[in-house]
């Protein structure tokens, strides 16, 4: 045996041996499971024997879906969050500017919100050129629909000369017609294509970086949507970074990538190139360490915009029901497609006009083209009511969750569809009860991607912050959501044979917690460390330490 892990409380989720001492392992697989004298037995001079210390050991998390690349951005972007006033911001990027470590990089805040401010007064261009009028500055606010930049970015950005009225772009003005340096919606996106796209190298280090940061939170498989993390769409240059990643054995947890491909042209170009769901990278023990997973479509917004698709009109806003992002035959066109050619779809849905829209055109493509389960899914899947939830059963299309959500969103639901539809929306005991297939992700970094707080708000559907909960009846069981955040990750990424539950036979991926989730009042879930993530049989984070993982 390569390791034994003993002395442990092993939850397995496998039912036929539901809890055990020890495990264990040779080429990275579990080769037996059962109580400390019987594992410790196989131990040979070579076995490396880990003793857990009685702790509680469950399968390794999954997030089935995530942002990775730009969770890395966002890491490295200066944080505004904490900020208290304008003066502070200023300190913060002055600091920025005299610490960069390429002259004229660009600055980059994140995270400000002038309502924790003592005069809640924005600052505009002309306040941050007082921190540098040469290297191009810009923080957004926390909401992400808004960026403020310097004269010199605006420069970069060939706004300077725009005019009110007459602009096509979504800026803000001064009294006197000028731009005064405010970036709204889609108009942020200039700055993400004046920034480029960095060398490949340099994006190898970031998902690097990312993934020994998402093993550090006890996940050992990522559903992952990257292609856009730059200017426009890298589907080939993200692929080549991470199956070199994998190829090299340097990824420390596998990742499943969500192949973001909004048009017809694109995804033609994309399956013309040959790439398919399941095309995956990586040797030996690191097989499957990088695999193409889904198409990923958007069908619609958000709630908090009044974008996400609704069957009737917002109560707050009764003049909209939301915006489809495509017509129903264009839609269909894209989903025939790529479900003829063998691709699953993942499809970002939040309102139940989207999710209906979705469901129609899923179940047309996969009338038109039978194939054996291929495991399309709806991602957030949040407004429903019963007979929606029941079409989900009955066409076996999955759920992509995100329970953390709750604690943004239960001040805005009931505004937005009124609390009929909002007690039977985010309804993840409906899904169980009726044995949908849901599996749970974070949209980091939309959340943190720790797991522990949102496996807490899947079972207390709190703000985790002690409000009262919302809508109670609506949340799992502990094991429940543990399932969510293991062995329904791996089903939708067709792993569920070789991961997702500790079992014989099945790769050795799992987490050491410091406390048992299943012995402690729920709310404390939250609170919970990882102690230890293994993959492979190989621990690739123990919390005593730095990271262990090296290359
Ligand atoms: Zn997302």
């Amino acid at each position: 045996m390569d390791q034994i892990f003993f002395n442990g409380t092993i939850r397995t989720l496998d039912p036929a041996i539901p809890l055990c001492q020890a495990l264990a392992v040779k080429d990275g697989v579990i080769m037996r499971m059962g109580t400390d004298g019987e594992i410790l037995s196989l131990a040979g001079p070579e076995t490396a024997k880990i003793d857990l210390k009685g702790r509680l050991v469950l399968p390794g998390f999954c997030d089935s879906h995530m942002h990775l690349l730009h969770y890395a951005q966002v890491k490295n972007c200066l944080s505004l969050f904490h900020a208290t006033s304008l003066s502070e911001i200023m300190e913060l990027c002055a600091g920025a500017v005299a610490a960069a470590k390429e002259k004229g990089s660009w600055i980059m805040g994140l995270g400000f919100n002038e309502n924790n401010w003592d005069d809640k007064t924005l600052p505009t261009r002309r306040d941050l050129d007082r921190v540098s009028q040469n290297v191009p500055i810009v923080i957004r606010r926390a909401c992400f629909h808004m960026m403020i930049v310097n004269t010199k970015a605006l420069e970069l950005l060939g706004l300077t000369g725009e005019k009110q009225g007459t602009t096509t772009h979504r800026i803000g003005f001064y009294p006197d017609g000028t731009p005064n340096g405010f970036l709204q919606e889609e108009t942020q996106n200039l700055v993400q294509l004046s920034m480029g796209t960095p060398p490949l190298e340099q994006i190898k280090e970031l998902i690097l970086s990312a993934a020994c940061d998402a093993a550090a939170m006890g996940i050992v498989q990522i559903h992952s949507d990257d292609f856009e993390a730059f200017a426009g769409n890298q589907a080939e240059l993200i692929i080549q970074a991470y199956r070199e990643l994998a190829e090299e054995g340097k990824l420390p947890i596998r990742i499943y990538q969500q192949c973001l491909l909004r048009d017809q042209a694109t995804l033609d170009a994309f399956l013309d190139h040959g790439h398919r769901t399941g095309e995956s990278y990586g040797a030996g023990l690191f097989r499957g360490a990088y695999t193409l997973g889904p198409l990923k479509i958007l069908t619609d917004g958000s709630l908090g915009a009044n974008t996400a698709v609704l069957r009737k009109p917002y109560r707050n806003a009764p003049n909209t029901k939301g915006i489809h992002i495509y017509e129903k035959a264009v839609l269909q066109k894209l989903f025939d497609t790529a479900h003829r050619n063998g691709m699953q779809i993942a499809v970002h849905c939040i309102g139940d006009g989207a999710i209906e829209q979705t469901l129609d055109c899923l179940e047309t493509a996969m009338d038109t083209c039978p194939r054996a389960n291929p495991r399309h899914g709806v991602v957030h899947c949040q407004i429903t009511d019963i007979p929606l939830l029941e079409r989900f059963r009955s066409l076996n299309v999955m759920a992509y969750i995100q329970p953390i959500f709750v604690r943004g969103d239960m001040d805005i639901v009931d505004d937005c569809v009124g609390p009929e539809l909002a007690a039977t929306s985010y309804n993840w005991r409906k899904m169980e009860d009726l044995g949908i297939h849901a599996s749970g992700g974070s949209d980091c970094p939309a959340e943190p991607f720790d797991i522990l707080p949102n496996i807490c708000c899947a079972v207390i559907r709190t703000d985790l912050a002690g409000s009262a909960p919302w809508y109670p009846e609506n949340g799992v069981t502990v094991e429940e959501a543990v399932k969510m955040f293991t062995i329904e990750g791996a089903y939708a990424s067709f792993e569920e044979d070789i991961r997702g539950s500790l079992t014989v036979g099945k790769l050795a991926d799992l987490v050491v917690l410091d406390r048992n989730i299943f012995q402690i009042p729920a709310g404390e879930i939250k609170d919970v460390s990882v102690d230890m993530t293994v993959v492979n049989g190989r621990i690739v984070y123990e919390r005593t330490q730095a990271k262990t993982f090296s290359i």
